[in-house]
């Protein structure tokens, strides 16, 4: 997508849930106590602009499998399940994937194969901030992953499914053995914590930076038709505006937010 797109009175941010928030901030938009540490003219106070980042974040269970096994030549991700965590009242916000990432991985003794477990409605969030006036300096990102004990909880509860499903005679035919975590990693939740933290990672679904939702929310920056609180003539169509991550990849969903603003701008929302 083109990141700025503008007719004579109305401008279109689609930069993406890192960059349109960045600019927001470098044009005077944003949290003004932030804006001015760095200098930036306050344009309009708007406090939700870089908080609220989400994402869907995952550890990788890896294996090693058994001589002779042959390896994929290419990185393929063939199957997904979806599950609810034990206690959720949010379904499907689980997912695992046996994983080939032997293009990224294949490295000397480093497995390549691994069942990847995702949190897809994690509850915490985390913080974009800007580091510089320059533009094409990046923004400081702390994605705070796994700080809240209801995630932590979940992704245990999934790396330990994994293992589980890696005692099954169908994989005991390829795996030659669990890599990581170890079996000192699982035996108990601060252990298994502690490799959590070491070893979780993004899925690449960063968004809600510039989150949706009414103006008496004071940590909404754009309202239901994609307009920036307060400035109206500037509209954001991106990742950034989910006010949550979805609970699936976040293409396909951020292809819609520029369809219903399209379809916003023709009716004269
Ligand atoms: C490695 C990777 C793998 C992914 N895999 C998947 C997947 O398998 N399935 C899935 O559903 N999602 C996947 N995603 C997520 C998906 O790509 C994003 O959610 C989606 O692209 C978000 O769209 P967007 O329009 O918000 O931002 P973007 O697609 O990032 O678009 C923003 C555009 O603005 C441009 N831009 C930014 N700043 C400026 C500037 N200052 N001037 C000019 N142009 C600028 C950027 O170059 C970019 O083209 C993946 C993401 C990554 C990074």
């Amino acid at each position: 997508m083109m990141a700025f797109l503008t007719t004579a009175s109305l401008f279109i941010l689609t930069a993406g849930a890192v960059a349109s928030p960045q600019l927001l901030m470098l044009s005077g938009v944003g949290p003004a106590a932030h804006l001015r540490e760095l200098g930036i003219p306050v344009v309009h106070d708007l406090p939700g602009v870089g908080q609220n980042m989400r994402d869907h974040p995952n550890v990788q269970v890896r294996v090693r499998l058994k001589e002779g096994v042959p390896e994929d030549d290419i990185a393929r991700r063939a199957v997904r399940l979806r599950y609810t965590a034990t206690g959720s009242t949010t379904p499907n916000d689980m997912i695992i994937s046996p994983t080939s990432l032997n293009t990224v991985y294949a490295s000397g003794e480093d497995p390549s194969y691994s069942i990847s477990v995702g949190l897809y409605l994690a509850v915490g969030a985390g913080e974009l901030r800007l580091t510089s006036t320059d533009p094409y300096v990046q923004p400081s990102m702390d994605y705070r992953y796994l700080e809240n004990p209801w995630d932590r909880q979940r992704l245990r509860e999934g790396v330990r499914l994994c293992a589980r499903l890696l005692e099954d005679p169908a994989y005991k035919e390829i795996v030659d053995r669990r890599v990581a975590p170890t079996d000192a990693d699982l035996a108990s939740d601060e252990a298994l914590d502690r490799w959590l933290l070491q070893n979780v990672a993004t899925s690449y679904h960063i968004s809600g930076t510039c989150k949706m939702g009414p103006a008496s929310d004071p940590m909404a920056v754009v309202d239901q038709f994609c307009r920036v609180h307060g400035r109206t003539r500037l509209r954001v169509a991106d990742a950034s505006i989910m006010p949550d991550v979805v609970r699936a990849n976040t293409h396909v969903t951020t292809i819609m937010i520029a369809e219903r603003c399209a379809d916003f701008i023709k009716q004269g929302c």
